[in-house]
């Protein structure tokens, strides 16, 4: 696998094997806490009024689809 890199904070992405249920098989994963994606995504969910669901989004890439950027949904660990 060639080595891919988080255009937010410039991280490389870790190749992460997704549950089945999700039909992506392997995808490429930002899993730093502090990257602004993740960090943003966070806030505005927090923002919209709701509970603190601690969910925030991930920066993916799916390497069989072109590498096309997909939004990770992760629960926030903080
Ligand atoms: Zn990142």
């Amino acid at each position: 696998m060639e080595s891919r890199y988080c255009p937010h904070c410039k991280m490389e992405l870790t190749c992460w094997n997704a549950p089945p249920e999700t039909g992506w098989g392997i995808l490429y994963v930002c899993f730093n806490n502090q990257c602004t994606f993740y960090r943003n995504s966070v806030d505005e969910i927090e923002n919209k009024g709701e509970e603190r669901s601690n969910i925030g989004c991930r920066y993916a890439e799916d390497p069989a689809n072109n590498y096309r950027a997909i939004n990770l949904l992760a629960i926030c660990p903080f």
